[in-house]
């Protein structure tokens, strides 16, 4: 496995790959991996001659300054983790490397953009659009790997793909939970003990929310969790929503649905978390 920072040397390294008919596997992260990210390359690897992991906490992508500040940063540990997944090549660039000069680049992703992340958090995805794009532009990947646990970056990375003709195929992996039910992320281990305690209640909520479906209004489901999460110390609602999975809009009804995206963002304490289930409706 090798370390490699400079977009040059990647770029002719994935080159001369290409060329020799060897097939190439992508999978982009920001770092301080677990095992959700560890599926993914574990996937690639068995998939694809060569895989590539990306490590780069991508400043335009955070609208939040201390987010991005304080986001883990874990290169040593990282490396050691993906010793045993089969990956050839950890890409670990500076922000100065990727972005040589100020981010000018604008997307529109039209009402993908409008709901739930996009709205929140203001750039986010115009960022990740701007990132992923570059990546798929050094490694021109086979096939790119990404997480259900980011329902709506699935959704815009496959609108980038379409929309300026990458020919790469974007595979889409479920969620890894911890074994109370906690989406693993990154950002948990900003949590202290009694907050990774309660972060399980945004699981808990999703998990009751999916039970609710069939029987009860959608707007009666939505003010159930938010009940429930009312009384969670140090846990802040930001969003719960009942939404198609792949438009990502708002539902108000699932008569003529089969499956539906059950999505939350919460603070847990100074920890912005999302997760979300996608239900089939047959099987609720
Ligand atoms: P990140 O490092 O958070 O940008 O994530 C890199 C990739 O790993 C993205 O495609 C994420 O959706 C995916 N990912 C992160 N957490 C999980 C998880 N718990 N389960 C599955 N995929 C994940």
């Amino acid at each position: 496995m090798q370390v490699i920072t400079q977009v040059n040397e990647l770029r002719e390294t994935m080159q001369a790959l290409r060329c020799r008919g060897k097939s190439i596997g992508f999978v982009p992260t920001m770092g301080a991996l677990h095992e959700g990210h560890l599926q993914l390359l574990r996937a690639s690897a068995n998939d694809n001659d060569i895989t590539v992991c990306s490590i780069f906490v991508n400043p335009t992508q955070f609208n939040n300054p201390e987010d991005y500040n304080l986001y883990p940063r874990t290169l040593d540990a990282d490396i050691a983790l993906l010793q045993a997944t089969g990956c050839d090549y950890i890409f670990a660039p500076t922000p100065e490397a990727i972005y040589p000069q100020q981010n000018m680049l604008q997307f529109s992703f039209g009402k993908l953009e409008t709901v739930m992340e996009g709205e929140h958090r203001p750039g986010h995805f115009n960022g990740v659009a701007t990132i992923v794009g570059k990546f798929f532009n050094i490694v021109q990947p086979h096939k790119a790997y990404f997480g259900q646990k980011d329902l709506q970056q699935v959704a815009i990375v496959r609108q980038l793909i379409l929309g300026l003709g990458f020919n790469i195929e974007l595979v889409c992996y479920p969620t890894v939970r911890e074994t109370d039910g906690l989406a693993m992320s990154s950002r948990n281990k900003r949590l202290n003990a009694d907050q990774r305690k309660i972060a399980v209640s945004l699981h808990v909520a999703l998990e009751l929310a999916r039970k609710q479906l069939v029987q009860v209004p959608l707007p009666t489901i939505k003010e159930a969790v938010a009940a429930y999460l009312k009384d969670k110390p140090e846990v802040a609602l930001e969003y719960f929503e009942i939404a198609d999975p792949l438009t990502l809009q708002p539902l108000t009804t699932i008569t003529d649905v089969q499956e539906v995206a059950l999505c939350i963002a919460a603070h847990v304490g100074p920890v912005r978390l999302i997760d979300n289930l996608v239900v089939n409706l047959s099987e609720v």
